[in-house]
């Protein structure tokens, strides 16, 4: 008997792609499949099939969708990771398939909170004043904007370490996610951190450095999100489900 059951490729990267597959799995209504760029390596793979690694852009989404008979595309990818939410909207139009996202909702400024946005990293790297010390928490990748600034000094928190090495002005601290405030008020004061700089990341798991750095009174140079094309759109798994089951309708 042919398989009746809708394929749905979900972009992974966060929590909510993994809860997504944890989801669909327990429901059964759909057969479905979790892409990772392959960033780090993943402590514990999700429920279902997987793949890792890129597809070569949009065209080479748009193949792996035909002949993987992919049905809708979940983009649950990370908030800052535009090009493929945006390869997915292009590949997923080409293919004549809907692509649905998880859009988690950004941290927004309360009172007693010290935000600086800036609009990307070398922005924010620019933000910092000399002779800081920051706590720096944008990850492996684009590191190397902070590692310039030599007339300050850096504590990179990041889960796996950098192509680059550390110059002798950074600490490297190597730590997964989710932190909880002791945590934050540990590193902070531990290190004697005096600025924190963030990607707007959202969610709960990375929330507790804000928390802290209000409590201590510290600004935070908050990385404004990159702009994503519009899409159908979702602020939590369950929202999302409801999404997909509507596509289907
Ligand atoms: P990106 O800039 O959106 O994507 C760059 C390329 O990586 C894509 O064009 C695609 O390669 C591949 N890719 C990304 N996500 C993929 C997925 N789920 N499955 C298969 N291929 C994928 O994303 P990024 O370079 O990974 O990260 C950009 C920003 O997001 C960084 O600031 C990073 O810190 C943050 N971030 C990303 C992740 C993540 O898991 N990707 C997690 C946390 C934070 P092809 O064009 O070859 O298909």
């Amino acid at each position: 008997m042919p398989n009746e059951r809708k394929r749905v490729l979900i972009l992974g990267g966060t929590l909510e792609a993994r809860h997504l597959a944890g989801r669909l799995a327990a429901d059964g209504r759909y057969d479905f499949i979790t892409s990772f760029a392959g960033r780090t390596k993943e402590r514990s793979l999700p429920a279902g099939e997987v793949r890792i690694g890129g597809f070569g852009g949009a065209d080479g989404l748009r193949a792996f969708i035909e002949s993987d008979r992919i049905d809708l595309v979940a983009d649950a990818a990370h908030p800052f990771a535009a090009q493929i939410s945006g390869n997915a909207a292009a590949a997923a139009a080409a293919a004549g398939i809907p692509c649905v996202r998880l859009e988690r909702p950004a941290w927004e400024p309360r009172d007693g909170d010290n935000w600086k946005p800036v609009s990307g990293i070398d922005a924010a790297a620019r933000a910092i004043p000399a002779g800081a010390a920051a706590l720096v928490t944008v990850g492996r990748q684009e590191i190397g904007a902070f590692f310039a600034r030599t007339d300050i000094r850096i504590v990179a928190r990041m889960i796996e370490p950098p192509a680059m090495e550390a110059p002798p002005h950074a600490e490297l601290v190597l730590a997964r996610p989710p932190f909880s405030l002791d945590d934050e008020r540990a590193l902070i004061a531990g290190k004697d951190i005096d600025i924190l700089v963030s990607k707007n990341s959202g969610g709960r798991s990375t929330v507790n450095k804000l928390l802290a750095a209000r409590e201590q009174g510290l600004p935070v140079i908050m990385i404004e999100r990159p702009a994503k094309p519009a899409a159908l759109s979702a602020s939590c798994v369950e929202q999302l489900v409801s999404l997909i089951d509507g596509a289907f309708g």
